[in-house]
């Protein structure tokens, strides 16, 4: 592990405390073997003085929705310091209460709320307190004989907490084992199946302890021949993938977007022999059910099939740990392992279903060292059902947030980088949308750069580009639902476009055809013949032309102009007649 602390980098912060803790939280987040989008979290205590001139021992602990990567002093919620150490003294509280007296304790209305283990950061005796999810010490506790390892390495350095549920629990746990403790005699506390905490008043020293302890966690797999994973030429079948997505869609309820990983490390997984005894038994640590569920899917055999049998397991495990009141989840996989292929992975959007992709791709590995170990053994079933099923995470299915109108669909627009084109991929990402743009236009990299967005060169004349950039837009999303095509004057590439596409298209969810051109309309009686009587019922196609007086024709609210349209009049109608719910 490497220990990134910079000298001249931190004298800047030697007189700052929270610009330091900023600073070393930084140094952890940077590193993806130690925290992952938004696991982990840092804590400074200090004295400040409130609205009146009082002052008061405050603890500025990570909030949620903040990176430890990417932090800044706002992603720290200021707490009095005295409330949290009276919370611990309850002998039971819920997640729910917690959450909102800790809130109730801020120092600062606009602060984001706590992290639900600043308790646990108020218990310990240290100004600077560090907290990793790290893959070594995770891969060392999740085997058969995982604390007894765990105490083999580290000696007497470390508490040993056992594995209990985050959040109160926990940190009542910690309050009661550590009460007649001196904690000066330890350099950091393992929590069993969950991470580690470093503490210190100097925060290089915290910092270092942690790199250290899991730098020794490291050389004791690296020693015991643990740390060498599979590799392999990961195979694609595009229209597999795409018919693999659309049953995911199917059984949530909603379009998801697949991010397929066919690198040589996530198809060397998906090639390992009896990946159903171990790639099933649960996840590195249970925080990881929130976003990917407990286990993925693996889809030998029929895909269909296996991901319906995930379904019903998926069903019977909520029966069999489900007490109370508790809604149950929807039964699709959030990740699948495909043998030969690689690694998928199944968000509400690109950027969702890229956080799952690295939580599969970290997974994978760190399975595989705990196997060569002695055996990967994760948590029960029961322990992960209780986070996942959280009485906090309940919670947040009953806010009944509005999600935007185009979430999970993806689109593919060609002339991305006109006008028209490029105000067709800010709404469509505006509105939810992964975005394939394509352009014949080299510059389109530096035109068109959004995250959300994959930009590709691409002629459209040419059937050979043009099967490339479908196969990497595939690849990306694992998928087509809205075709636009920006430019339907020449009528060799609609039908070049429609071949490439069409077969993606009848995969789709809802799918959709908007055609941009003075030709629009002729353009609508040719993708009608092309696409055949069947299956012209189940694509909507529409016809935009935007420098004529009857503007569109083919769409059903159709009403002529006088004047030709404006750029975001055609924006808003591709994009209304893509998101408009079949009828
Ligand atoms: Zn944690």
């Amino acid at each position: 592990m490497k220990n990134r602390w910079n000298e001249n980098d931190a004298a800047q912060f030697a007189n700052d405390p929270k610009g330091m803790r900023v600073y070393t939280s930084r140094l952890l987040g940077q590193e993806p073997e130690l925290v992952l989008h938004g696991g982990g979290n840092t804590s400074v205590k200090m004295t400040t003085t409130d609205f009146f001139g009082d002052t008061v021992e405050t603890l500025f602990v990570k909030g949620s929705g903040w990176d430890l990567g990417t932090i800044e002093e706002a992603g720290f919620a200021p707490e009095r310091l005295d409330v949290l150490n009276r919370l611990a003294e309850f002998d039971s509280l819920s997640d729910s209460d917690m959450v909102e007296q800790q809130r109730i304790a801020l120092l600062d209305s606009k602060a984001p709320n706590a992290s639900v283990e600043a308790i646990l950061h108020a218990l310990i005796p240290f100004r600077y307190v560090d907290h990793t999810h790290a893959n070594a010490a995770i891969a060392v506790c999740n085997t058969e004989d995982g604390e007894q390892r765990i105490r083999d390495l580290y000696g007497d350095r470390v508490i040993v907490i056992p594995y209990v549920m985050p959040g109160f629990a926990l940190a009542k746990l910690v309050y009661q084992l550590t009460k007649d403790v001196d904690w000066n005699a330890y350099k950091g506390m393992i929590l069993m199946n969950h991470g580690v905490f470093t503490f210190s008043d100097d925060a290089r020293e915290s910092y270092e302890r942690m790199i250290n302890l899991v730098g020794e966690a490291e050389t004791y797999l690296e020693k015991r021949n643990a740390t060498k994973t599979a590799n392999a030429e990961g195979k694609s079948n595009n229209l597999e993938l795409a018919a693999i997505r659309r049953r995911v869609s199917d059984i949530r309820g909603l379009p998801v977007v697949a991010k397929f990983d066919r690198s040589s490390k996530a198809a060397g997984y998906s090639n390992l022999p009896d990946l159903e005894t171990f790639a099933t038994q649960g996840p590195l640590t249970p925080d990881h059910s929130i976003f990917a569920k407990r286990i993925p899917a693996i889809l030998s055999g029929t895909p269909t099939t296996a991901l319906k049998s995930y379904a019903n397991d998926y069903l019977a495990y909520f029966e069999r740990n489900a007490s109370e009141d508790l809604t149950c989840l929807d039964q699709a996989p959030r990740w699948a392992i495909w043998p030969g292929h690689g690694i998928l992975s199944f968000g509400l959007n690109a950027k969702n279903a890229s956080v799952i992709s690295d939580i599969a791709n970290h997974t994978s590995q760190v399975v595989q060292m705990a196997q060569a170990l002695g055996g990967w053994k994760p948590l029960d079933e029961s322990d992960v059902f209780e986070v996942e099923y959280w009485e906090l995470e309940q919670a947040k299915l009953k806010s009944n947030k509005a999600s935007p109108p185009l979430q999970g669909k993806i689109a593919l627009i060609t002339d991305a980088t006109n006008e028209i084109g490029s105000n067709c991929v800010q709404s469509l990402l505006a509105q939810g949308a992964a975005v394939i743009a394509l352009s014949s236009d080299s510059k389109i990299a530096s035109i068109i750069n959004l995250p959300a967005c994959l930009h590709l060169e691409c002629e459209i004349g040419d059937a050979e580009s043009l099967d490339q950039a479908m196969a990497k837009a595939i690849e990306a999303f694992g998928g087509l639902d809205i075709l636009i095509i920006n430019d339907a004057s020449q009528a060799e590439e609609v039908s070049l476009l429609l071949q490439a596409a069409l077969p993606f298209l009848e995969l789709g969810i809802d799918p959709s055809i908007s055609i941009l051109g003075t030709n629009a309309t002729n353009a609508v009686q040719s993708i009608r013949l092309a696409i055949g009587e069947q299956s012209s019922e189940s694509i909507r196609i529409s016809a935009i032309d935007p420098h004529s007086q009857t503007a569109y024709a083919s769409y059903r609210s159709a009403k002529s102009t006088e004047a030709p349209l404006s750029n975001e009049t055609v924006t808003r109608l591709v994009t209304s007649s893509a998101s408009e719910s079949h009828s």
